[in-house]
């Protein structure tokens, strides 16, 4: 049995380096990706925040080897300090079981609605394992429990069209977890549900983390959501990063004019006024990406250096940020 890895160890479990994702389209190649990079530690919870486009799930997608097939991955991807951008697909297909998983934003597209959850769920756990069929759906039921899906004993033998949305995400969470992956890599997993159901899963992932110290990178669009149970953030714009650090060094005090117009957007009970707040202008496509700082068009603070020249991302892994504002004061 795997020991829980110690929240916030020096040691690094997800490296990557300048990944660069593109996709080849009939008008050309488009980058979704452009020079990301992002550490993740054992047992820790990694937000990764940006709006719809800005290269995301591009990025977790080139970490499981499941991109699209007119998709190409260069850069580096380091897994326990071993590349695995380029490994062959029974490689990538067994870390895929063992090491990393994955949930989606519809759990219904991962699950077949023919099938019970009990033959879904078992099949998944005895699959290339000396596990009995016995022993399986006992470890599920036991899954599901963990995830408070209420007499698992029974529903684990239901359809998913008999559960609400909520539920099939926490099933969702279960079957992912089976194998006790280290890292648990969540793309959107709340964007469909209710506001209230939201927060439950966000909660539901905090009690993963400290039960299994499994390590998770959650991939949103809400940086409201993620605030109570994220160690670090990463804030992604254009298939770049324009700012990370520790959790509470981006909440308290946000360096990037990007962050800080994410964060405004965020509602507030505490404000007297009640607009709802937005970011002017639309994030550019993937196939409309420009030079210089990529957030240049919609940013406030723009000066002749940030049409002309790309930021570097300067700082520590407590707080970095790509600006050349920073350079100004
Ligand atoms: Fe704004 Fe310039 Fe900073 Fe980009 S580099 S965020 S355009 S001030």
């Amino acid at each position: 049995m795997r020991s829980t890895p110690r929240i916030g160890t020096e040691e690094v479990l997800l490296s990557i380096r300048d990944l660069r994702v593109t996709f080849g389209t009939p008008e050309g190649q488009v980058m979704a990706v452009d020079g990301t990079s992002l550490d993740i530690h054992p047992g820790e919870v990694l937000a990764v925040v940006g709006e719809s486009g800005s290269g995301k799930s591009q990025t977790a997608l080139a970490v499981m080897g499941l991109l699209a097939r007119n998709g190409t991955s260069e850069g580096s991807i380091l897994w326990e300090g071993r590349e695995i951008l380029g490994l062959p697909e029974y490689q990538l297909a067994r870390l895929r079981s063992e090491e990393i998983a994955m949930i989606f934003q519809n759990p219904m597209t991962c699950l077949n609605p023919y099938l019970r959850i009990s033959t879904q769920m078992i099949e998944g756990m005895t699959m290339n394992r000396k596990v009995t069929r016995a022993q399986a759906r006992s470890a599920c039921i036991d899954m599901l429990e963990t995830v408070q899906i209420a007499d698992a004993a029974n529903r684990i033998d239901m359809y998913p069209h008999e559960f609400s949305g909520g539920m099939l995400q926490r099933i969702m969470i279960a079957m992912s977890l089976l194998r006790r992956p280290r890292l648990l890599i969540a793309d959107e997993p709340t964007t469909a549900l209710d506001v209230t159901v939201q927060m439950q899963i966000v909660q539901m992932l905090q009690h993963i983390r400290q039960k299994y110290g499994t390590a998770i990178m959650l991939i949103t669009h809400d940086l409201g959501l993620v605030a109570s149970i994220s160690d670090r953030i990463s804030v992604m714009y254009s298939g770049q990063i324009m700012e990370s650090g520790l959790a509470e060094n981006v909440f308290s005090s946000p360096r990037h004019p990007y962050t800080q117009a994410l964060l405004d957007a965020v509602p507030r009970i505490d404000r007297n006024d009640r607009k709802l707040r937005g970011i002017t202008g639309e994030p550019p496509g993937p196939a409309s990406r420009t030079s210089g700082c990529p957030f240049h068009l919609r940013c406030a603070f723009r000066m002749t250096s940030c049409v002309e020249h790309r930021p570097d991302m300067l700082g520590s892994r407590e707080h970095a940020h790509a600006c050349h504002l920073s350079n100004e004061t």
